[in-house]
């Protein structure tokens, strides 16, 4: 067995169809100008065809926010930039293909360096629009995906975001891939696909040939070639329990999330851009609990979003809700998560440094742009307003009133701002816990960030493996400070919710129930596995659970309690 990391869930079982690009040998000695100019421009206007058409082929499966790659590929193919500056290494005595490869090597080089996923992924999309361009300028031939007529599981690798758009889904059973990660294109492609796929699976090319037998579990990135009768019953019958539970699950589409003495909560969904809103809806969610404005920030290169580009995407955001709340978190930038275009002094410790609300309270500039967009946007759905890292009451104070101030100036200008805004603030550092009764008479709501919280409590760096044992959500003393921030809010009458990963996480669920918690925040598609859960407990037991866990010593013990009742 082989082992990959998983992406998305479901099996794939078929035959093996292995993807085998086309080795690009770049030629050597010097250039004629006039040849290679000629040579590259025939060569990009292919491209762009090339990539026109595999759009318009892809309409077929993707959505139009998930064929938004390819206008990324079509603008990288039509960077006068990059264009220009493959013609003047042409015009020094490059060849088209040795020009081609040198700049976009740079380009790759560059984005790869970005100590941030999204850049790297950036990368992705480069090299793959170089790929076909180098391709065509040498005359290769690039596999045709579309021309697939039989159901086969696609051996890659990698997969491209071009490859993924090409895959038939009447053919195309799942994917595996030597190279990715969990934010690769490839990855993020299957999830919308609904593809079964596992990425980053070293090994998988050589050790298959087309034609053999592959089980792939995604869940689990297991990968297993020509498996023995035993084993391959085994998967079918699990590939069957899966596709079962999964059409069980859509029966909880529309329903609510009541539990089975009549408590309601309410179930909703992480967003990090306005693209995730199709699978908030796709998955039943009751609105957004979290939406990482910092990506936005992230996606721009060259300087901060305009109010005008924050301003659509929250329009979007909050028009696809269709009056369910979201709840928008400010910047929360610094920490790991950098801006190519802002520079911040090195420290020592950046996590418990100059980021989120400190840089925006301090860097009221960049603040006041969201501020307003945020506003502006206000009048288009139910709009909540959350701060991260909210340490004293007096930060919480002056950010609300300079959203309060900003408010004025805009109405003052004529615009017009809905007046049923809730003002929020993320819980994600252990004094706002403690303080949390005290910071209910001025907040509307808490969302607790227990990813923060955590990491913060039990002082053990969340990027760090080797601590990573200290990550303990049902630790008793994180227990204790979600039941003071949950109970704080009820006393002033606010309520609370979560936006950490312990919000999706099955374990916890019993536990926050009784504990009181109003929202759980998740990615979309925890949300149905969780509706199934909550709908299926009782709240008065599970406050008695609760009452337990918090006296526990042990996040073992907590985790045993949790385990009878899932079990009952
Ligand atoms: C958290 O800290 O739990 C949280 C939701 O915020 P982020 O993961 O973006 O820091
Ligand atoms: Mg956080």
């Amino acid at each position: 067995m082989l082992k990959g990391i998983a992406t998305s869930s479901g099996i794939a079982i078929g035959k093996v169809y292995k993807l085998e690009q086309p080795v690009v040998n770049i030629s050597e000695g010097k250039g004629v100008p006039e040849e290679g100019l000629k040579i590259f421009e025939n060569a990009l206007n292919k491209t762009i065809k090339d990539i026109e058409q595999i759009k318009e082929r892809a309409k077929k499966n993707l959505s139009e926010n998930e064929l938004a790659v390819f206008d990324a590929h079509l603008m990288m193919a039509q960077d006068p930039e990059y264009k220009d500056q493959i013609v003047n290494m042409i015009k020094d005595g490059s060849r088209a293909d040795q020009a081609t490869k040198s700049v976009s090597d740079m380009m790759i080089g560059m984005f790869e360096a970005m100590d941030n996923a999204y850049f790297k992924e950036r990368a992705a999309d480069i090299k793959d629009v170089s790929f076909r361009l180098l391709c065509n300028i040498l005359g290769l031939t690039i596999p045709d995906l579309t021309a697939i007529d039989e159901e086969v599981v696609i051996v890659a690798e990698e997969m491209t975001p071009s490859d993924t758009a090409q895959l038939n889904k009447k053919y195309s059973l799942g994917f595996v891939t030597e190279i990715g990660g969990k934010t690769s294109h490839a990855a993020i492609m299957a999830v919308a696909l609904g593809l079964p796929a596992v990425v980053g699976c070293t090994g998988v090319m050589a050790a298959c040939k087309n034609g053999d037998t592959i089980i792939l579990d995604a869940k689990e990135g297991d990968v297993i070639i020509n498996p023995s009768e035993e084993v391959l019953k085994e998967y079918e019958d699990k590939r069957q329990r899966f596709l079962e539970e999964k059409a069980a699950l859509q029966v909880l589409m529309d329903k609510p999330s009541i539990t089975l003495d009549g408590h309601q909560v309410e179930l909703v969904a992480n967003i990090g851009s306005p693209k995730d809103m199709d699978n908030v809806i796709a998955n039943g969610a009751e609105g957004v609990g979290l939406y990482r404005t910092e990506f936005l920030y992230m996606e721009s290169t060259e300087d901060f979003p305009s109010e005008d580009a924050q301003f659509e995407a929250y329009k979007v955001v909050l028009e696809r809700a269709e009056g369910k709340r979201v709840v928008v978190r400010t910047l929360d930038i610094g920490g790991d998560k950098k801006l190519p275009y802002f520079e911040f002094d090195p420290e020592m410790n950046p996590f418990l440094g100059y980021r989120a609300i400190r840089l925006c309270l301090d860097r009221k500039d960049i603040f006041k742009t969201q501020v307003r967009a945020l506003l502006r946007a206000s009048t288009y759905g139910k709009l909540a307003i959350m701060f991260p890292m909210i340490a004293t009451i007096d930060e919480f104070r002056a950010a609300k009133d300079f959203v309060m101030q900003t408010k004025e100036e805009l109405k003052a200008e004529g615009v017009e701002v809905s007046d049923s805004i809730e003002i929020g603030m993320m819980v994600e550092i252990p004094a706002s816990a403690v303080l949390a009764d005290e910071f209910a008479k001025y907040a509307d709501f808490f969302s607790i960030g227990t990813n923060d919280l955590i990491q913060y409590s039990m002082a053990a760096d969340r990027m760090s493996e080797k601590v990573a044992y200290l990550y303990q959500p049902l630790n008793p003393s994180i227990l204790r400070l979600i039941k003071m921030t949950i109970d704080g809010a009820h006393s002033q009458g606010r309520w609370c919710g979560m936006c950490g990963e312990m919000g999706g996480d099955p374990m916890a669920a019993p536990v926050l129930l009784g504990l009181g918690l109003d929202e759980f925040s998740m990615s979309a598609s925890k949300v149905l596995p969780t509706r199934k859960i909550i709908t299926s407990l009782n709240k008065k037991d599970m406050e008695e659970l609760a009452a337990k866990a918090v006296k526990c010593h042990t996040e073992s013990e907590v985790t045993a309690l949790v385990k009878e009742v899932l079990k009952a």
